[in-house]
């Protein structure tokens, strides 16, 4: 099988490398499982051989397209299984909070 040719990359001393995960464009097959990779799956290369997510350790890791660059904590909570109402009680605090710093801006510019 022909492997996807990938750059090196030089890496800070003392940094972890970097991880480069890639949408494929044709099936694979993990190295460690032998899980089928059918196309638009993601997989990172180890030792230039591929692993899927879960063999890489990192499926609990969420894919966000371009232009969507973060969640919100509610978003979080929802993906960790709290339902609306669940989620809505736990960031209401922190909304409140930043509610209250543009009512107030000079109280939190200090
Ligand atoms: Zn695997």
């Amino acid at each position: 099988m022909k492997q996807p040719e990938v750059s090196k990359q030089p890496e800070a001393a003392g940094a972890a490398p970097e991880l480069i995960v890639f949408s494929i464009l044709r099936a694979s097959q993990c190295s460690q499982c032998k899980t089928k990779l059918e196309s638009g799956s993601f997989l990172t290369l180890e030792k230039g051989q591929p692993l899927c997510m879960i063999c890489a350790d990192v499926d609990h890791l969420v894919f966000l397209p371009r232009g969507d660059t973060a969640l919100t904590l509610y978003d979080k909570l929802l993906m960790q299984g709290l339902d609306r109402s669940e989620a809505r009680v736990a960031v209401e605090d922190k909304i409140e909070e930043v509610l209250s710093s543009w009512e107030n801006p000079e109280a939190s510019n200090r």
